[in-house]
């Protein structure tokens, strides 16, 4: 709070000589609607709440910067990962993703993982989540998949039927789903966990050679998560657990930090790999891509006003700068049209000018004009098309990405599920995970499975089985389930199996 006295104004400058009593006819009202500062105090008022973010509405933020240890510059030319010590400042927004703002902190759910570097060539933007994976891999199935994890839209009531209907329809989600059901869905705070990119970005250097790549940023808190019963007391104990523990760390000087691996694969690679490495269901296996060390990234700057810096930040998986890229990843693909899309409408169409959302270290050259509340200088005098020859800030035809072979029809292509989309699920359960962590993977999916309807718990229980026979047999037990039926159901398609639990 700042020391120094200063008098009170109205939003437009005027002092105001006080701000307890209304003017009114007389001591006992009525109130006078010439009192031109109730009327803006009252209508501002009246104004105060924007749309909340339809997802990852409840978050927490913190700045800091990014360091490079490691030269990667043969895979990209991004100046900001150029050389070994290059510093750039960062913020970072951490966040639930199915609750609403006010929700607890200890749900059940993935983390948001959010990160805006602001480099001398514009802001990147690196929009991930503390899970490597998503339950979808075709974003026309995004709205109805969130829609399940929100309310009913007839009792306003979280609902395990729709919850698990939707994943039960949509099996590709259980590498997902077995990562959300383990500990690490309930992550202790937003200190002790890892950032994932989770989907595959393109690196290209300065030779025009592309890359197709992976982030990991692996927290150095190490991982901390509560136990479904500790995250449940938690939301009532303390709802913004995760909020006040990055407050606090940061304000007693406690830096959290992470440090930034990539994994790599070349185009050759990409072409042969066993399964589609733009599928974002899917992990690429450390012992196919061994991560490489980047850098470390530390927040050690809280925000000073939560709605300016934290409500207020907007990032986008389409924030690029030269050097970075996108793949063909379909889930990436609609997100580069939905950030920026979801945030027009949040914050209006110059959300990008607003100070936490602008670039620091470089300059602003668009010939974007106009629209609601342009708080710069609009371009000035300068030119508002492009091209001109009036001295218009020009495109640099030496920052092209490499061109891509694209080709195929155009038709609606459906993934065919295969075994090869139980593996990892399977592999996680089977040779990751200890005998505790399997314990408490079952007994968190037994608690949430048992609220949904029974067929519902077969058609899931099946393909819980699907990914590791004991896995699934272990949570038919837990939900006291015909184990035998489980199986029979685990045999047969998708389709038959959809079929055979309609009723
Ligand atoms: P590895 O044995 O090389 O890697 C396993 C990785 O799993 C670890 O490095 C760790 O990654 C992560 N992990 C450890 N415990 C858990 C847990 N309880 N829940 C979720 N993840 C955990 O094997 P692979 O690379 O072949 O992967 C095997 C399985 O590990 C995958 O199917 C996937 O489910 C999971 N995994 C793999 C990752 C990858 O990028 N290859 C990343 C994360 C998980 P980290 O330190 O990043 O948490």
């Amino acid at each position: 709070m700042a020391k120094q006295k200063k008098t009170l104004t109205t939003g437009f400058g005027m002092p105001v000589d006080n701000d307890l009593n209304s003017s009114t006819a007389g001591p006992k009202g009525p109130v006078l609607v010439q009192d031109v500062h109730l009327i803006e105090k009252l209508a501002h008022f009246d104004r105060e709440r924007i749309p909340e973010r339809v997802v990852h509405a409840k978050g927490a933020g913190a700045h800091g910067y990014f360091e490079v240890t490691n030269d990667v510059s043969a895979y990209t030319r991004a100046k900001f990962l150029s050389k070994v010590g290059k510093k750039t400042d960062v913020f970072v927004r951490f966040s639930t993703v199915g609750g609403e703002k006010g929700s607890a902190d200890s749900e059940r759910d993935p983390r948001g993982f959010a990160i805006k570097f602001y480099t001398e060539e514009g802001n990147y933007d690196m929009v991930g989540n503390n899970t490597p994976v998503f339950f979808i891999r075709d974003p026309l199935k995004f709205p109805d998949f969130i829609h399940t994890q929100k309310r009913n839209p007839a009792t306003n009531l979280k609902d395990p039927d729709m919850f698990w209907d939707f994943l039960s329809l949509t099996p590709e989600s259980i590498h997902q789903v077995t990562i959300l059901f383990s500990n690490r869905g309930t992550p202790k705070d937003y200190r002790h966990m890892n950032g994932y990119s989770s989907h595959t970005y393109m690196w290209y250097n300065a030779k025009g050679e592309y890359f197709w790549v992976q982030l990991h940023f692996k927290t150095e808190q190490g991982i901390q998560n509560f136990t479904g019963e500790e995250a449940d007391r938690m939301r009532g104990v303390d709802p913004d657990c995760a909020t006040r523990d990055l407050h606090e760390a940061i304000a007693r000087g406690e830096f959290p930090s992470w440090k930034l691996e990539v994994q790599i694969m070349t185009p050759e690679q990409a072409k042969n790999y066993r399964f589609d490495p733009f599928d974002i269901t899917k992990v690429w296996p450390h012992a196919d891509f061994p991560p490489i060390t980047v850098g470390r990234m530390v927040l050690n700057r809280n925000p000073e006003n939560y709605f300016a810096e934290v409500e207020q930040a907007a990032f986008s998986p389409g924030n690029f700068v030269p050097g970075i890229g996108p793949s063909p990843d379909k889930m990436l693909q609609g997100r580069l049209f939905s950030y920026h899309d979801t945030h027009r409408h949040r914050l209006g169409t110059n959300y990008h000018l607003l100070p936490i959302n602008a670039p620091k270290a470089c300059p602003m050259n668009s010939y974007q004009r106009d629209g609601a509340m342009r708080p710069d200088n609009n371009g000035g005098d300068g030119p508002n098309y492009w091209p001109n020859t009036f001295g218009g800030a020009e495109p640099d035809p030496k920052l092209a990405p490499p061109p891509i072979d694209v080709s195929g029809m155009a038709a609606r292509h459906a993934y065919q599920l295969g075994d090869v989309d139980f593996v990892q699920a399977g592999d996680l359960y089977r040779k990751v995970m200890s005998p505790t962590e399997r314990k408490h993977l079952v007994k968190n999916i037994v608690s949430h499975l048992k609220n949904a309807q029974k067929r519902l718990q077969f058609r899931q229980t099946a393909i819980f089985y699907k990914a590791d026979s004991d896995y699934g047999q272990r949570v038919a037990e837990g939900l006291g389930i015909d184990l035998q039926q489980v199986k029979k159901l685990a045999a047969m398609s998708q389709e038959d199996r959809v079929k055979a639990t309609l009723k």
